[in-house]
C-alpha cells in the first residue's frame, strides 16, 4: 500500500478471518486452508503476506492436487444480492459466525501458547513473522534472564490466525504484569490488548517505543526491545559506492515519451502532471522527474480531471497501456462527459512490462479505437511513434494539444525493449533447426515445430 497499511484491519472491519504465515511453508499450506475455510464458513478470508515473506524464497513441501471441485451456484441466493433487506440479514449471519470463528482461532495450531516451565509474570507475544526474529535471539534471551537469576524464558503466544484467539491471550496473561507484543506492521494485536486485558498490565510494543513504529521489523530491533545486549559486529571498511536507484532501462521508450512530455510544457504557467503505477512511475526520479503525483491504478485520470477542475491550467495525466485498460477507461468516460480541458498520455508500450511482459488484454492497434468509442473527439486522439529522433516534433504536437482547451488523448507508441528482447528469443528458439539425427531421419529441417 502507499503507507505500510495493515491488512489484519481489512479483516477485522469485515469481521472475517486471517491467516498471517511466519514462512514460505506456512504461506502454501494457510493458503489451501483459507480456501476449504471459507467455503465451510462462507466468507471471505484474507491472507496477510508482509514485505519480507514476499521477497524471500524457500523450498516447500507440497500436498497432493485436488481436483477442481464441481460448478455449483450459490444455494442461497441472498449470499450474492446485496440488496438492502438482505444486506442487513448477511450482517446478522455474519453476526452469528463469530463465536465459531473464535473457536476456531483459539484451537488454530498456529496459534501456539507456550507456558508450562515459563515465566508468567513476563510475557511476550509474537504474530507471523515477528515470530522468527523473536526465535533468532531466543538463546541469547534465556542467556540474559540467568544471568539475572531468572531461570526461565517468559511465556509466550504466537499467533498466525486470527480473530486474536482471546481465550489464549487471557491464558497468557492471566499472572501477567507486563506483555511484549512484537508484530509486524501496525500494532494491530496491541491496540486490541488494551480492551482485553485489565488496566495495570503494562503492554510494551510499537505504541510505547519498544520497537520502531515504522519500517520493518528484524532480529536487531527485536533483540533491543527485549533487552539483549547488540550482538558483536565486523567492521569492514566498505569503500564509497554510488547510488544505484531504479531506472528505467537503457532504450526505454518511456525515456523518450518523458522527455518530450518536458519539452512541450517548458514555458507553460499552471502545469500539473499526475501519473500512475507501471514501469514509468520511474519517470518520477532522476533525470526526468516529470510526474507529480503517483497514487493507484488509473488515479492519473481523475487526478488530473480533478487538477483540470479545479482551476489548473495544463493538467497532463500519463498511464500505461495495460493500467488504462485496467482502471482508466472509467475515469476517462468521466472527462469525456464534461469535456474537461486535459490531456490524457497513454504510454503503449504493447505489454505489461512490469509484471514480466504479459499480453495486454486489448492489442495496441485496438487502443486508439477505444479511445476514440469512448466519445474522445477523434481530432484528438493523436498517436506517436516514441522514437529519439522525434522527440523535438512529437513535443510540439503534444504541446498543441495540452494547449486545445478540451479533452484530448496523445498515445505514445513503442514496444518495451524486454518485450522486444523477449519476442526475438522466442521466435529464434522457434527457427532453430533440429538436427537431422535427432527427430528428422527423412534429413528434412524442422522449423518451429512443423516440416
Ligand atoms: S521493462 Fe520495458 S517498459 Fe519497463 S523500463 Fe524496461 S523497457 Fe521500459
Amino acid at each position: 500500500s502507499q503507507n505500510e497499511q495493515d491488512s489484519r484491519y481489512y479483516a477485522a472491519f469485515a469481521r472475517i478471518p486471517c491467516l498471517e504465515p511466519r514462512n514460505q511453508q506456512e504461506a502454501y499450506d494457510l493458503t489451501r486452508e483459507a480456501f476449504d475455510l471459507s467455503e465451510r464458513l462462507h466468507v471471505p478470508v484474507l491472507l496477510r503476506l508482509v514485505t519480507r515473506l514476499s521477497h524471500a524464497r524457500a523450498g516447500v513441501r507440497l500436498q497432493a492436487p485436488r481436483a477442481q471441485n464441481p460448478l455449483s451456484k450459490a444455494t442461497d441466493k441472498t449470499e450474492w444480492m446485496l440488496l438492502p433487506a438482505y444486506a442487513r440479514g448477511r450482517y446478522n449471519a455474519l453476526l452469528q459466525k463469530q463465536p465459531e470463528l473464535l473457536r476456531w482461532s483459539n484451537s488454530h495450531p498456529t496459534n501456539r501458547l507456550e507456558l508450562e516451565g515459563r515465566d508468567t509474570a513476563s510475557v511476550v507475544i509474537t504474530t507471523g513473522l515477528g515470530g522468527n526474529y523473536y526465535d533468532e535471539n531466543v538463546e541469547d534471551l534465556l542467556a540474559l534472564r540467568r544471568s539475572q537469576n531468572r531461570s526461565s524464558l517468559p511465556g509466550r503466544l504466537h499467533i498466525g490466525a486470527y480473530p486474536i484467539p482471546q481465550d489464549l491471550v487471557q491464558r497468557l496473561c492471566q499472572q501477567a504484569q507486563e506483555v511484549m507484543v512484537i508484530e509486524e506492521g501496525q500494532p494491530f494485536v496491541e491496540e486490541r490488548l488494551r480492551g482485553l486485558l485489565p488496566q495495570g498490565i503494562r503492554i510494551h510494543g510499537k505504541m510505547d517505543g519498544s520497537l520502531p513504529a515504522s519500517g520493518e521489523l528484524d532480529p536487531d530491533n527485536v533483540r533491543a526491545a527485549l533487552s539483549i545486549p547488540t550482538r558483536p559486529r565486523l567492521t569492514v571498511p566498505i569503500p564509497e559506492i554510488p547510488g544505484r536507484p531504479p531506472q528505467l532501462c537503457v532504450g526505454c521508450p518511456h525515456g523518450d515519451s518523458y522527455e518530450t512530455i518536458k519539452l512541450a510544457v517548458m514555458g507553460l504557467e499552471s502545469v500539473a502532471i499526475t501519473s500512475d503505477i507501471g514501469c514509468y512511475a520511474l519517470g518520477a526520479s532522476s533525470p526526468y522527474e516529470v510526474p507529480e503525483t503517483i497514487v493507484c491504478m488509473g488515479a492519473s485520470v481523475n487526478m488530473a480531471k480533478g487538477a483540470a477542475d479545479a482551476g489548473i491550467r495544463y493538467a497532463i495525466g500519463v498511464i500505461g497501456d495495460s493500467t488504462f485498460l485496467h482502471s482508466g477507461i472509467t475515469p476517462l468516460i468521466d472527462a469525456v462527459a464534461a469535456n474537461t480541458p486535459m490531456t490524457l498520455v497513454v504510454l503503449d508500450n504493447s505489454i505489461v512490462a512490469m509484471t514480466g511482459c504479459q499480453d495486454t488484454i486489448l492489442p495496441s492497434q485496438r487502443l486508439p479505437i477505444l479511445i476514440k468509442a469512448l466519445g474522445v473527439d477523434p481530432l484528438h486522439v493523436v498517436e506517436l511513434e516514441a522514437k529519439r529522433p522525434l522527440i523535438g516534433a512529437n513535443a510540439e504536437i503534444l504541446k498543441r494539444e495540452i494547449l486545445y482547451r478540451g479533452l484530448s488523448v496523445v498515445i505514445f507508441k513503442r514496444e518495451c525493449i524486454e518485450a522486444l528482447k523477449k519476442r526475438k528469443k522466442e521466435a529464434s528458439a522457434r527457427s532453430i533447426k533440429t538436427p537431422p539425427s535427432c527427430a528428422d531421419p527423412t534429413g528434412e529441417s524442422v522449423v518451429g515445430g512443423e516440416k
